[in-house]
């Protein structure tokens, strides 16, 4: 069942409820007041006629003998009967309406009447015809000695009350009606910018581009803030389908130059360089470096990918001090590589405290490594790299400080951006490196910054915080 009928449903049942009851208050109201006032009336003239038998001097002789006249009701007057009984139930009197029958007898009344209390009761004739009835002891010095009997036929009364029923439970359903159709436009009024918000959204879902979004509503209300969320959503959902496809264009533009260089240097071989030695060393190690470079892409690639499934790093106590001179030996190795030997850059190990960190001690080499590989890189010819590590108010802060040639500010916010590389600096690297030391080092909780100026150096910062406990003395 659709949200608006579910609504008006039950918007229906529950007024209807509350309805029936305030119409069966008001009618119990209705009547226990009209039957008030018979019983005033009743109690009235009941009252009249034991007064008047009470200044009579041979008041008993008249009620043993029957020698009273009860007044007869005016004409135009509420249909009341009287009727005077001895102590032994039979009747000593009755009003001239009474004429062929006396009022009933009700032996709870009796009893209350022994007790010298008067009492109401309503009583359903022979007839079937409810009747009220007033019973009004005659006491003599503290006995009974009779009553006085005073009834009104509520036949009128019931007709009354069954006339208001009808009337109201008839307005009432007329009213229910109303407020149900009601109830359906202020459900429909209530729902439309749901209504609004599915069409505009099933738009959007129709076509490919992922730039649209639903329209904000003016007032800051519950439908604002569905469709923010939902504008939201869409934003986050752009950005990953546009980093996949980024992701998808980069993987694929890094493997095809690898490619293309070993199917030059393959065919090379088969065209006869394979004879000659030299060549062949220079087209293998052609294609050598080039499958290590696919393989590090490829593996970097995993690393990143289950980093973003959330892979749990499997960490211990590690000692910094130590993997960073361990990081200072293969960064002077690194350093040499392709210079016959020679140091191109120096790499120098500046400050080091001891510090210990939980944290995985390979990813923590990689990390620093990759700054290092960078650093070696991205420095000309005689520049220096400096390590330092530092123990500061509960965190390890290790520097790889370089004097290269910088990075410019504007590039500076895009650089831990995975594939990100600055233009016009050739093959140097694929653009993960950063990325997976960042991700590594939030992983460890802790942070990598960076200061640079363009052909002064930079210094990349990594805070880790210190392992709790065990920190050396
Ligand atoms: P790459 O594999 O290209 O080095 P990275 O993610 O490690 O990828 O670095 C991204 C970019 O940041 C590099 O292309 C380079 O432009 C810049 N960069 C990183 N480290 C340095 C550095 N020490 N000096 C100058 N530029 C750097």
């Amino acid at each position: 069942m659709a949200v608006r009928t579910r609504l008006t449903v039950w918007y229906t049942i529950v007024t209807a409820g509350i309805l029936a009851l305030y119409l069966l208050l008001s009618l119990a109201l209705l009547r226990a007041q009209l039957l008030r006032q018979v019983d005033r009336q009743l109690a009235e003239h009941a009252r009249e006629v034991r007064d008047a038998l009470l200044q009579r001097t041979d008041f008993r002789q008249a009620v043993d003998e029957g020698r009273i006249q009860l007044p007869a009701v005016p004409p135009g007057a509420p249909p009341i009967y009287l009727q005077v009984v001895r102590g032994n139930e039979s009747v000593a009197a009755r009003s001239p309406n009474l004429i062929g029958w006396r009022l009933p007898l009700d032996m709870d009344l009796v009893a209350l009447n022994v007790q010298g209390r008067a009492a109401h009761k309503t009583l359903i004739t022979e007839e079937s015809t409810p009747l009220r009835l007033y019973s009004l002891p005659l006491m003599d010095s503290g006995r009974m000695v009779g009553a006085v009997q005073a009834g009104y036929p509520l036949l009128d009364i019931e007709q009354t009350l069954q006339r208001t029923w009808t009337t109201l439970a008839v307005g009432g359903i007329l009213m229910l009606l109303v407020l149900s159709l009601a109830g359906w436009w202020l459900a429909s009024l209530a729902l439309r910018p749901v209504d609004h918000i599915t069409r505009a959204a099933l738009q959007i879902a129709d076509t490919p581009d992922l730039r649209q979004r639903l329209p904000l509503p003016r007032v800051r209300d519950e439908t604002y803030r569905l469709v923010s969320t939902f504008n939201a959503l869409l934003d986050r959902l752009a950005r990953v389908i546009d980093a996949q496809q980024r992701l998808g264009a980069d993987v694929s533009h890094e493997l095809r130059t690898p490619l293309t260089t070993i199917r030059g240097n393959v065919a090379l071989l088969r065209r006869g360089a394979a004879d000659d030695p030299q060549e062949r060393e220079i087209a293998l190690d052609a294609i050598e470096a080039e499958v290590n470079r696919m393989s590090r892409l490829v593996a970097d690639l995993l690393l990143l990918a289950q980093a973003d499934t959330g892979m749990q790093l499997e960490k211990q106590l590690v000692e910094m001090d130590t993997l960073l001179l361990e990081v200072y030996r293969q960064a002077q190795a690194m350093a040499a590589v392709g210079s016959g030997g020679v140091e191109r850059v120096a790499v120098r190990l500046g400050h080091e405290d001891q510090a210990l960190v939980l944290g995985d001690p390979d990813r923590l080499r990689q990390l620093l490594l990759n700054l290092v590989d960078n650093a070696i890189k991205y420095t000309p010819r005689g520049g220096t790299i400096t390590l330092s590590l530092y123990r500061e108010g509960g965190w390890v802060r290790v520097s790889v400080q370089d004097t290269g040639v910088g990075i410019p500010p504007e590039a500076l916010p895009h650089i831990f951006e995975r594939f990100f590389r600055m233009p016009r600096q050739g093959r140097k690297g694929v653009g993960l490196g950063l990325a997976i030391a960042r991700w590594i080092a939030e992983a460890h909780g802790g942070r990598l910054e960076v200061e640079s100026q363009v052909g002064q150096g930079s210094t990349f910062t990594l805070w880790l915080p210190e392992a709790e406990g065990f920190a050396p003395s």
